[in-house]
This record gives C-alpha cells, structure tokens and sequence, in this order.
C-alpha cells in the first residue's frame, strides 16, 4: 500500500509565484528521485496551501515514470503510531527494516514529531540509510526547520541538509486559476463576477477557497442552478467568521470541563487528582495550542499558575499523547469540539 492518491497530481497543481520553488523542485526530484542534491525535499508553510497535495503529486509521479520503485505516502502522526505499536509487539526491527527498503519516502506533517524523543531516534536512523543509499526523502512542516521546536538538533540539520521549500498563500490570480480548475473538473460553469468575488474575499487557504466553491454548487442545485452573487457572499461571509472565531482559554476551560464532567472551579482547584491534574493539563496544552496568550498568562487564567507549570503540562500532554490510547481519543475528541 503507497496510500498514494492519484487525484493529487501536478496537473491539477495550478502553478503560481506563491509556490513555483516548491513546484519546480517537486518536478525535478519526481525527474531523478534521489538524483538531485534536494535531498532531503521539504515542502513547509500554513494549513490549506497545498503542502499534502504537492508532496502527493510527486509520489505519484514518480511511481509513473519509476513504476518498479517503491514509494511511501505516510503522515507523520500514522508513522509515529506505527512505531509505538512495533515497541509493544516487539517488531521494532520489522518496522525499521521495511522503512529501509523503500526508495522513495515522504512523510507529512513532520511537525508532528515535536517532543516525540522515541519516534524522532527512529526516524534519524532510517533518514540516514536512505540517504545513504541515494533514496530520496521528502517532507511537509508547517514551519522552516529554524522554527520547529522540540526537534533533536541531529535531526534538524538533516532536514536543512537538502532544499526548504515554502508554500505561501496565492495571490489573486493563481486563486482565480485554482477556482477555475476545479470547475472545470466538476463540469460546472459560473459566472466570472462571482468567481472573482470568491478569489478577492477568500485570500489565505485553498482548502477554503474550494470548501467555498462546494459549499456555492451544492447550495445553488438546491435553489434551481442559480449561481447568484447574492448566495456568494452570503456563503463567503459564513466561511470568513468561522476562521476568524479564536478560542479563549475561558471557552477552552469551559469545553474541557464539560466533556471530564467538572465545574471549571474543581479544574482550576489545587487538588492533586489525577483526573483532574489530567483535565488541568489539557486546559493548558490547548490554550498554548489554539491561542495566542504566552505561558505566563495562560497560566495565571487557569488557576494561577506559573509558567513553567504550563511548559510542564504541554510536555506531559505530549509524552501522554506518544504512550496512551485512551488519552489520545481524549485530546481528539476535544480538538472537534473546540473547532466545530
Ligand atoms: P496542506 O497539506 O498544506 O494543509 P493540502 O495539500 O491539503 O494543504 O491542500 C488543500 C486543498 O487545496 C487540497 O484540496 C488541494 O488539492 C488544494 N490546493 C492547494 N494548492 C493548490 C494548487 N496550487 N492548485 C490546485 N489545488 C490546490
Ligand atoms: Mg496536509
């Protein structure tokens, strides 16, 4: 299984100035993978701007031209979960002898394997066979090897040893260009206003760009086909408060509390209960997460703590999110509910 994707191709990678050093290194490593000094290829930048599509497109690509090269699609989050259950069923050799054997391997999102000490050893080790042995690697970040954090220092400087690719946001054009594309592939026609109101109001993620364009086709077939500006802007307009919505750490506080069933007073309290340590600790990890406030004062709103309590939670959410199941479901099940 390659988990690749063959709808993520450079075809329907729609070229712009916001992503034409990326695009053009993707190309060339698709060319000759493994052949180029862009060893390792990292693609980085924010949500929605492209990095899993691109990454995808070269994988696929390659398969194309190399069809008896294996090559491997794996997020860094499923990579990590991988190696945690090799630990528990004792076939951590399995597990890194099959990643030694691939020629191409891109993994996403790498920003995922912050603080994983374990998880980022064994990644180091296969990094260097496969490099060793001219296969080629390529990776996805949200942010510049400079700015990850709780990365080891080793690791870091293999990811800086190749090219750093920035995605950025579109300008104007290349939104319209994207819209564009798509429409066509769905075989649907609308009018130019209206897709040069979509491009002008929605300007820093394509995934909204599109979710727009859906949200417009699907709304539209129910009121007979029309694609009114009207309908447009009521539809942009709802796509451009809900991104807007920041989460405080009192509604954080007040989400996490509901869901363990506890006042937000027993999670503030100075009680030692594990459960309610736990609940504290999430409180903390998803105010540094989902907001802008500094460890000091998310510290002093939740309980007035200091900020080296909350630096502690963070990493103990973090190792808890490496080592135990049921926590995991946890942290997942109040990330929806924060964000929806
Ligand atoms: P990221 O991984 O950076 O969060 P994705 O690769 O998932 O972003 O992209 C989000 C959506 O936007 C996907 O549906 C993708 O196909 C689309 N997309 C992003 N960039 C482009 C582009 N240059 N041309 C066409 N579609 C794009
Ligand atoms: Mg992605």
């Amino acid at each position: 299984e390659s988990q690749l994707n063959p709808n993520y191709s450079f075809d329907n990678f729609i070229e712009g100035e916001s992503n034409r050093l990326a695009r053009s290194a993707g190309l060339a490593v698709s060319n000759k993978p493994g052949g180029t000094s862009f060893n390792p290829l990292l693609i980085y930048g924010g949500v929605g701007l492209g990095k899993t599509h691109l990454a995808q497109a070269i994988g696929v690509r390659i398969k194309d031209k190399y069809p008896e090269r294996t090559v491997l699609y794996i997020s860094a989050e499923k990579f990590t979960q991988q190696f945690i259950d090799s630990i528990k069923g004792n076939t951590r050799n399995d597990f890194i002898h099959f990643y030694q054997m691939i020629d191409v391997l891109i993994v996403d999102d790498v920003q995922f394997l912050s603080g994983k000490a374990g998880t980022q050893d064994v990644f180091f080790h296969i990094f260097n066979h496969l490099h060793q042995n001219g296969k080629q690697v390529i990776l996805t970040s949200d942010k510049a090897p400079v700015d990850m954090q709780d990365i080891e220092q080793r690791l870091l400087s293999r990811f800086k040893w190749g090219l750093s690719a920035e995605l950025v946001s579109p300008e104007f054009e290349t939104r319209v260009s994207i819209l564009k594309n798509k429409m066509f592939r769905d075989g649907v026609d609308i009018p130019d206003e209206i897709v040069e109101y979509i491009a002008k109001n929605i300007k820093t993620n394509v995934r909204e760009l599109e979710g727009v364009l859906i949200s417009l086709i699907a709304q539209a077939s129910f009121n007979h086909k029309e694609f009114t500006l009207q309908l447009t802007k009521q539809i942009v307009d709802k796509f451009v408060k809900n991104t807007k919505k920041e989460v405080s750490i009192d509604y954080i506080q007040k989400v996490i509390s509901k869901y363990f069933e506890m006042d937000v007073t027993t999670l503030q309290s100075k009680t030692r209960k594990r459960h309610i340590v736990q609940a504290r600790q999430l409180a903390m990890y998803f105010s540094k997460r989902m907001t802008k406030a500094s460890l000091a004062s998310i510290g002093s709103q939740i309980g007035s703590r200091d900020h080296a309590t909350v630096l502690h939670a963070c990493k103990t959410v973090d190792n808890l999110l490496e080592t135990d199941k049921q926590f995991k479901k946890y942290v997942e099940e109040i990330t929806k509910k924060l964000t929806f």
